[in-house]
């Protein structure tokens, strides 16, 4: 079973004009079967935190480290932390004209799996999880995520969640730009992929209203960098009443 561990991460945005450390001191532990949603205000560091487990190449690690199943997952590039079984949405390219997402899809399940998948049995698999998630047909054979609605793109990224299977799960913002029903769908996937209990989900989110859909087990406030509270499921309520006020006060915590 795995586990994702972050201990004391601190971590920069590099930019033009220098680098500013953005992650000051994160510590969080997930396990597989486990949801922990990260709320936070705006300018927080969440959408960092999700890029620094990626090793996207914008923020440098200062200290601390990530380890997942004890393997310091820092050491790894963008390609092997895949293969040992994380997945970020983010760390796929936006926009790919003229790769088909069916290509791609079976690209990164080549990357992840270590062997390309046979591809009839690819066809299979695709279209069985593209009707779980009502993708039209038509969508395998579009560039990706070129011309996709907001509802589109977090489709796509369940869809990889489905078809890649990673023991950790880091999904950022998956209910931003989503109607009610996209939502919905949506969500069901992540319940679908997360039934099995074998799968450790990381859910960052400004907003309660996706943990209506997808029950976290724990809940976590994060604030100038790091996290502040912890708490179950009745913090998200908490969180839904009060808004982020109580922890404006707490550096950066209103940027
Ligand atoms: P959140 O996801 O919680 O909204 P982010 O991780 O996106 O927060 O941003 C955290 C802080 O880092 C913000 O103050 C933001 O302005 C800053 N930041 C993020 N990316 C960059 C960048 N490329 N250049 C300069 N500042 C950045
Ligand atoms: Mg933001
Ligand atoms: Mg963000």
């Amino acid at each position: 079973m795995a586990t994702l561990e972050i201990k004391d991460l601190h971590a920069e945005v590099i930019t033009n004009e220098g680098n500013k450390e953005i992650l000051k001191g994160v510590n969080l532990t997930v396990k597989a079967g486990e949801t922990h949603a990260i709320m936070g205000p705006n300018g927080s560091g969440k959408s960092t935190l999700a890029y620094a487990i990626a090793g996207h190449p914008k923020y440098a690690i200062t200290s601390g480290s990530v380890l997942l199943d004890g393997e310091d997952v820092l050491e790894l590039s963008v390609d092997e932390r895949a293969r040992a079984g994380l997945f970020l949405a983010m760390q796929y390219p936006v926009e790919v004209p003229g790769v088909s997402m069916s290509n791609f899809l079976r690209t990164a399940a080549t990357a992840v799996r270590g062997e390309a998948p046979a591809v009839r049995h690819w066809v299979k698999e695709v279209k069985a999880a593209m009707t779980d998630l009502d993708i039209d047909p038509t969508f395998a054979e579009r560039s990706v995520n070129e011309g996709f609605s907001g509802g589109e793109k977090k489709r796509h990224e369940i869809l990889q969640l489905a078809l890649l299977k990673p023991k950790i799960a880091v999904l950022d913002e998956t209910d931003s730009g989503l109607d009610v029903d996209a939502l919905r769908v949506v969500s069901e996937g992540v319940n679908r992929y997360k039934a099995d209990g074998e799968v450790g989900v990381l859910l960052i989110t400004h907003y309660t209203r996706i943990l209506k859909h997808i029950a976290p087990d724990f809940v976590h406030v994060f604030a100038g960098g790091r996290i502040v509270e912890s708490g179950g499921a009745e913090l998200a309520e908490r969180l839904e009443n009060e808004g982020y006020v109580r922890y404006a006060g707490k550096p950066e915590a209103a940027a």
